[in-house]
């Protein structure tokens, strides 16, 4: 992949293509099956092969290297992005983001969408993960209210604070802090 020469173009890409990356890993099911790792897993070594400014692919893939995507669950795998969005912006002199409020700045708003199934992820609910619990996830639906959401949120929001605390992103030469 070539070098990307035009500064405006190239941050127009890295704008896109993070809010993409932390948008997928903030929607990852809470209990992801095998197969959802595993089209997350492809999903991220395919964008750090086609990604088209081939300096910061070839970053990106060193990056990768060093900290493998960590992808047990939805939190362990947006702290596990920002972390990495972080390395990057260290490298380019950026502000360090606090990955406290991932969740909330990537959520895609999709909300009761994560009760169905959904054939992009095999046919399974975010939620359920199973796809025999699917119906009886569709038919709890209705019953999410607005209150409920904003709780969820609150307690989405707690549970990150807490896992910030204990996660620590794995390198593999060694461990820090994330
Ligand atoms: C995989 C990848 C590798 C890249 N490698 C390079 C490179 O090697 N050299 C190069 O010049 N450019 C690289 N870029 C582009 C670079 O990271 C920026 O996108 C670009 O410089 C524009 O920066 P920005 O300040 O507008 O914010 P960006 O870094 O694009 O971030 C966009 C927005 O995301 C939010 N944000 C910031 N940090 C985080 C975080 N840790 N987690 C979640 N959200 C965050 C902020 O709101 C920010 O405004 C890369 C982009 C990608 C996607």
């Amino acid at each position: 992949m070539p070098k990307m020469a035009n500064e405006t173009l190239k941050q127009e890409l890295g704008n896109a293509a993070w809010k993409l990356l932390h948008t997928v890993l903030s929607r990852y099911p809470e209990e992801p099956t095998t197969l959802q790792k595993n089209y997350l897993t492809q999903f991220i070594s395919s964008f750090a092969q086609v990604y088209p400014c081939g300096d910061c692919a070839r970053h990106f893939r060193k990056l990768l290297n060093k900290y493998p995507p960590q992808l047990s669950s939805r939190i362990t795998a947006a702290v596990w992005g920002c972390h990495i969005h972080n390395q990057v912006n260290e490298r380019l002199h950026k502000e360090i983001y606090d990955c406290s409020h991932i969740l909330e700045d990537y959520d895609c708003g999709c909300g009761t969408d994560e009760l169905e199934s959904d054939f992009t992820l095999g046919g399974a609910s975010l939620k359920g993960s199973k796809e025999s619990e699917g119906n009886e996830i569709v038919k709890k639906e209705n019953q999410v209210d607005d209150k409920e959401q904003s709780n969820k949120k609150n307690s989405d929001s707690d549970e990150v604070s807490e896992h910030l605390k204990s996660i620590k992103i794995e390198s593999s030469e060694n461990k820090v802090g994330g």
